[in-house]
């Protein structure tokens, strides 16, 4: 469904942008990765990716998306890498917790800057070529906490909400040049990054694993399961597919109930 497409998908070197870019690729867009990681990891992502796509290995940016300007070269490398850029995956994103009086200033900047910003920054650079040709699709990943809070994630709530409105702001901007602009909203996803979260729970808490997943980290999470990654790629696809042109502006949970109660 993506024949003849190209895409950029920021923080594809693991997690959920590595499940949409091999997804995409499998599709049958040519794909630009981008991302931190140990080398063999990079070389691995770059290298299945690549496969899917009928190369040796996806073309790769390692830009910083922590400042405008690293966002900018991420964009250029794409566009001189793919020709032109028909879908933005903004996915890269950090996580920090603590109470909001203790919240260290550097880290709310880089939430702000990396979660939030690099959106903006993303979409500022490719728009234009997306409104040139006629069509384009961008995605941004934000979470059930665009939605609702939980304590000691002030900056990433933050962030998340922003994305929710940048969301909207765009897909209102572009409705009628053949542009959609939406969001995902998933709840805990099954990354490597969220597993060892449960480990770390259930050590603090003097319980089980299976008691740190279900009562502690999933508390919200009414399925108490994780969302699996192709769950949300697949929802990336749909939205970025040739049936969802009239999609635009919204925002898709995929978090096991999480915002239901
Ligand atoms: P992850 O840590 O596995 O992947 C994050 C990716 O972003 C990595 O490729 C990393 O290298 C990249 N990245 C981080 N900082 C960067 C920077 N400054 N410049 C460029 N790349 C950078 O995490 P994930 O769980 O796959 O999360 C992906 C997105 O999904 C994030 O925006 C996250 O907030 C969101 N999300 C995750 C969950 C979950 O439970 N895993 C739930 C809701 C939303």
């Amino acid at each position: 469904v993506l024949a003849n497409r190209t895409a950029l998908v920021t923080g594809s070197t693991s997690g959920i942008g590595h499940g949409i870019a091999l997804m995409f690729a499998e599709a049958g867009a040519r794909v630009m990765l981008n991302g931190f990681g140990k080398p063999e990891e990079i070389a691995a992502a770059r290298a299945e990716v690549g496969r899917a796509m009928g190369v040796a290995e996806a073309p790769y940016s390692s830009a910083d998306l922590s400042t405008g300007e690293g966002v900018r070269q991420m964009c250029a490398e794409a566009t001189a890498a793919l020709g032109h850029v028909d879908i933005l995956v903004n996915n890269a994103g950090i996580q920090f917790v603590s109470p909001v009086q203790d919240f260290p200033d550097a880290k709310w900047d880089a939430i702000i800057a990396i979660n939030m910003s690099s959106n903006f920054h993303a979409i500022k650079a490719l728009l234009p070529g997306m409104l040139e040709r006629g069509w384009g699709r961008i995605v941004n990943i934000a979470s059930a906490h665009g939605l609702v809070a939980s304590p000691f994630k002030s900056a990433y709530v933050t962030a998340k909400h922003g994305v929710l409105g940048l969301t909207k702001t765009v897909a209102l901007e572009t409705a009628r040049q053949g542009v959609t602009c939406n969001a995902i909203c998933p709840g805990f996803v099954r990354t490597p990054l969220a597993e060892v979260q449960v480990t770390a729970l259930a050590k603090q808490h003097g319980v089980s694993e299976e008691v740190a997943l279900t009562d502690i980290l999933m508390e919200k999470q009414a399925s108490k399961k994780w969302v699996e990654v192709p769950e949300v790629a697949r929802m990336a696809l749909y939205l970025c597919g040739p049936d969802s042109g009239s999609v635009t502006g919204s925002a898709f949970s995929i978090d096991g109930g999480w915002v239901a109660a």
